[in-house]
């Protein structure tokens, strides 16, 4: 197990956001959870530091939760590239895609059980009876039942999942119900996605939220996002590349450092260029390769300064994400066969991710600097990029599946494509949203209000103390 440092947060800054009475709340359930977990630990238990949404939630949440003070921690398993082979399969299963294709018979079961048998022991070594383990997602399952056998009271946290069921999707689930049964409590971001067999008494659904203050959220001025993006490399003009300071996480001062290869092709966009960027991980059902064709297919029906940022991270820095190199590959074959006036207008980025903060200041940047963001996921659990994208007051075209439907009223705070699939629909929609930018702009803002009325932290943090009560209280099993 590597432990995660964080340091603490006090609620009084993400306070300073809200309404004095929902502040107010926040602070009382503050007081209320560090009561109830006086002498307990809340520890959280995931498959990677950073890189996607579920180390990015939990950077601020186990924050907050030590600047409320209750000890919150974060730890991060070990795998082989089998083990993470076999949970990627189930996190592609989950979502009704048959991934790899590969099996999940007893080998890959024994296989699984084995690594987390391994993670077992370095966790129970420090689980006192009593403290709370969340484990997030199919990598961690697997160690409920040895940790409710030490006297933690577990809770599994789902972050995926699709809305309909179908003999793929029950292939992964038929793995993971004995050791999900295990737990005390479950927690969905949806209710649909939640299998019919987990009990109802103990199920929580709890969307996820973003943070305001971390790099990816602050608020950057209009000089601020061009500067990162030329002294990144990510768009091109104006000679010398400027110096850019930036402050980390745990508040010290650093600067950006300059890239040269973050743009796959060597060609960034002009600064003056309108950006429509999509910031995924390189998932197959993140569908950067649709959104490729999608964009090339109608860019010349475009205005000649429209560009395409396909944003992803670095592939040699992410180690459970066996998918990722293969579909960037996959995307870079594409692109290369693109007409040349649509490979002109089409740019790969790739993120180096050893440097969790300068990663975020760019996608920041990116995502305030964008005309349009797109998300054409073809499954998606929740989707911060999303949120992300809507509280920097960004028009968004998501398509119309899964959390993304609880975070965007069509037509209201952002667009809706039905059909992710239908890519004369995603240009078209695309084109309206270029073409009207007082109208893209109202839903921009619309998006904004959304997100501070649900998708803030205090919500989650709310959501979390109930759970931790109703669990405490409970006599154990
Ligand atoms: N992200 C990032 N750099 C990248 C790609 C993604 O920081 O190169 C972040 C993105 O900003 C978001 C998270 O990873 O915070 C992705 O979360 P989301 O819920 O959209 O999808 P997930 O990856 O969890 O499926």
């Amino acid at each position: 197990m590597q432990h995660v440092e964080v340091e603490p947060l006090p609620l009084e800054r993400l306070g300073r956001l809200l309404a004095p009475e929902r502040a107010r709340r926040l602070m009382e359930t503050g007081e209320r959870a560090r009561d109830l977990l006086r002498g307990r630990t809340v520890w959280n238990v995931n498959a990677t530091a950073q890189g996607g949404g579920v180390a990015e939630m939990l950077q601020t949440l186990v924050a907050y939760g030590r600047g409320a003070g209750v000890d919150t921690r974060w730890s991060v398993l070990r795998g082989d590239s089998r083990f993470f082979a076999i949970t990627k399969r189930l996190h592609n299963l989950l979502h009704g895609s048959p991934g790899d294709g590969g099996p999940l018979g007893e080998p890959e079961r024994e296989h699984y059980e084995r690594v987390l048998a391994g993670n077992l022991a370095a966790v129970r070594a420090e689980v006192d009876p009593g403290d709370v383990v969340l484990l997030h997602d199919p990598q961690t399952a697997g160690l409920a039942a040895g940790l409710r056998a030490a006297g933690a009271h577990v809770v599994w946290r789902c972050h995926i999942g699709s809305d309909a069921r179908d003999d793929v999707s029950d292939q992964g689930w038929d793995f993971l119900r004995p050791y999900v049964e295990q737990a005390d409590a479950t927690v969905w971001s949806r209710r649909a996605y939640a299998p019919d067999w987990v009990d109802a008494s103990t199920m929580r659904v709890i969307a996820p939220s973003i943070d305001p203050f971390t790099a990816k959220n602050l608020e950057l001025d209009q000089d601020d996002v061009t500067g990162i993006l030329l002294a990144a490399g990510l768009v091109t003009g104006r000679g010398d590349r400027p110096h850019i300071a930036f402050s980390r996480r745990d508040g010290s001062p650093d600067h950006l450092r300059h890239h040269e290869d973050l743009v796959l092709d060597g060609a960034p966009p002009p600064v003056g260029a309108r950006l429509v960027v999509q910031v995924s991980r390189w998932d197959r059902l993140k569908d950067m390769a649709g959104v490729l064709r999608g964009f090339a297919e109608h860019a010349t029906q475009l205005d000649d300064d429209v560009h395409l940022l396909l944003v992803g991270p670095d592939v040699s820095g992410v180690t459970d994400d066996p998918e990722g190199a293969e579909v960037l590959r996959e995307c870079t074959a594409l692109w290369e066969h693109l007409p040349e006036a649509a490979r002109r207008r089409s740019h790969l980025v790739a993120l180096p991710m050893d440097d969790v903060d300068e990663n975020a200041i760019m996608v920041n940047a990116l995502q305030r600097h964008a005309a349009v963001v797109v998300q054409k996921s073809i499954v998606e659990g929740f989707g911060l990029t999303v949120t992300e994208a809507m509280w920097k007051g960004t028009p968004v075209l998501a398509s119309a599946v899964g959390g993304i439907n609880d975070q965007i009223d069509g037509g209201v705070d952002g667009l809706l494509l039905a059909d992710p699939l239908d890519l004369d629909a995603f240009a078209s929609s695309l084109a309206v949203l270029l073409t009207h930018p007082t109208w893209a702009a109202r839903l921009g803002a619309a998006g904004r209000e959304r997100v501070r009325r649900q998708f803030l932290g205090d919500r989650h943090l709310s959501q979390y103390a109930e759970m931790f009560e109703a669990l405490v209280a409970a006599p154990v099993r």
